[in-house]
């Protein structure tokens, strides 16, 4: 029996590629020990199978509401939703800043970034924040956001980020996949982090650790990743799931 209870805080399960097997997906999530997931929202196209999967697994599956910062379009929608069912959600996103995929859109990521900091701040809820290729305008951004609370979405930043941005605010750093990864920088950076400030996360589908890279990711997956945490920081696959456990469940008030 698997006594760890992992929490995955970063999962599409409501993406295309489980909408044949979600349930499958979900049942063997909890045989590997992962009790509950978080789903980070898309775009609107994506919002009502979301929201009827978090409906369809009360306690388990928790949703966040926001506009991912590849995607176009506005926030009017996920507005919408926040006002008339705050108590749906667990976060604001996924949101933030990405000048890898879309470096043209900077200016109005930038904008719509601000608008999910209003929209956490106004209902009270932490922030699930997605940054590439943007840390330094990201930390920026953070800088001027007094009080901001939520997690670094696949944190890739370097342990001067992670001290910076620490300093910031009530501010979580999810790891996943990544940490497997021969060529990975972040090893090196999750061994400069305390364990109280990490959370566990797949991106699934994306980012399959080791030895499944290259492969739709689930969320059974989490117990690889935390091994290797553990590995790095040289304690027990128990210990990185009692803490990851413990700041998610405060986080995200679940
Ligand atoms: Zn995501």
């Amino acid at each position: 029996m698997n006594t760890s209870t992992y929490i995955d805080t970063h999962a599409h399960l409501f993406a295309e590629e489980f909408a044949a097997d979600a349930d499958q997906v979900i049942s063997r999530a909890c045989d590997c020990g992962v009790g509950k997931m978080i789903m980070p929202a898309i775009s609107p196209q994506s919002y009502d199978a979301m929201e009827a999967l978090a409906a369809r697994y009360p306690g388990r599956l928790f949703a966040a509401m926001g506009l991912h910062p590849t995607e176009q379009g506005d926030l009017e929608e996920a507005s919408k939703r926040l006002e008339r069912h705050r108590d749906r959600y667990v976060a604001i996103g996924e949101c933030g800043l990405d000048l890898y995929w879309h470096p043209e859109t900077s200016e109005w990521q930038q904008e719509l970034l601000n608008r999910h900091f209003e929209l956490a701040r106004r209902y009270d809820l932490p922030l699930i924040i997605h940054t590439r290729e943007a840390m330094s305008l990201m930390r920026q951004m953070l800088s001027q956001n007094e009080g901001v609370r939520g997690v670094m979405h696949g944190f890739s930043g370097t342990a001067d980020d992670y001290r910076a941005i620490r300093s910031m605010g009530d501010m979580l750093f999810g790891i996943g996949g990544v940490v497997t990864f021969k060529n990975s920088q972040l090893p090196e950076v999750v061994a400069a982090m305390s364990l109280d400030d990490m959370v566990l996360e797949t991106d699934s589908p994306y980012l399959s650790p080791v030895p499944f890279r290259g492969r739709r990711n689930e969320s059974c997956r989490i117990p690889l990743i935390a091994s290797r945490i553990a590995e790095i920081k040289g304690c027990s696959a128990e210990e990185v799931a009692r803490a990851t456990t413990a700041n998610a469940l405060r986080m995200f008030r679940l």
